[in-house]
């Protein structure tokens, strides 16, 4: 991490009492695990969100697409605001929940779509069909790139076919499709974190290595705070700073967490 992101950082965190700190998990905080469904909590990581879940000026959230599921046992910890699926779902530092809608209101669309997704992946090979409750996501990181493409479409072509209507959205990239309710949105979430959660005159900083977090920024930036691309390639971005990735993140936070 270059010396200049921190300088730059420090002198705006001396001016604020508080920070409120957006933080995405898989490639900003850790390395992306081989399967999305592999849960293997890192003391060094929930060691250093301690240090910074203890320093007063910190009000430290984690969001990820991530289920909410998942990040509790990730970071099985207290004093940290988890952001689920997005943000549609949260758990705060006293330990209580809020959803943004109904789990009835998006199971039974789910319900119908996930049959037609498991026979598409009936005998293929590097896919991998997440279920988070909230969402269903189609991953072909290990497909080959044409068998990625060929799935992805199908299974997007039974999205279609379910015409879900506006209170849902879809991702579609080349190896990656997920269908969730709007609500389950970054931008959206950060709005509301910051609007309803977070002290009017707190700072917020923001971590994020893919586009859902480029979203965020949006947000982010509109109210003044500040963002860091995570990622080794040079993709376009609106943040003001970079990091190369989950390392570089830790070296910054564990910077943050002795600063005052
Ligand atoms: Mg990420």
């Amino acid at each position: 991490m270059s010396d200049s992101i921190w300088r730059s950082l420090k002198q705006q965190i001396r001016r604020v009492e508080k920070i409120r700190l957006f933080l995405d998990y898989d490639g900003t905080l850790a390395d992306f695990a081989p399967a999305p469904d592999i849960i293997l909590p890192d003391p060094a990581l929930i060691s250093l969100l301690s240090r910074l879940v203890e320093t007063e000026k910190y009000l430290t959230a984690v969001i990820s697409g991530r289920s909410l599921l998942h990040l509790r046992e990730l970071l099985p910890m207290k004093g940290l605001l988890l952001a689920g699926t997005y943000g549609l779902e949260m758990q705060f530092p006293d330990g209580s929940l809020v959803t943004a809608l109904d789990y009835g209101q998006v199971r039974p669309l789910m319900e119908k779509l996930l049959p037609k997704w498991q026979a598409l992946l009936d005998g293929q090979v590097g896919f991998f069909l997440e279920d988070k409750g909230w969402s269903l996501a189609m991953h072909a990181r290990f497909a080959a790139i044409e068998d990625a493409r060929r799935v992805l479409d199908s299974a997007r072509g039974e999205i279609d076919q379910l015409s879900a209507g506006e209170g849902f959205a879809v991702e579609h990239r080349a190896r990656f499709l997920e269908i969730t309710p709007v609500e389950a949105n970054k931008r959206r979430s950060v709005e509301t974190i910051l609007s309803r959660y977070t002290p009017a005159k707190a700072l917020p900083i923001y971590m994020g290595d893919d586009l859902n977090d480029e979203e965020a920024f949006d947000a982010i930036l509109t109210a003044g705070g500040v963002c860091l691309r995570v990622g080794k390639e040079p993709v376009p971005t609106r943040a003001q700073h970079r990091l190369s990735g989950p390392r570089e993140v830790r070296q910054l936070l564990n910077k943050l967490a002795g600063s005052d």
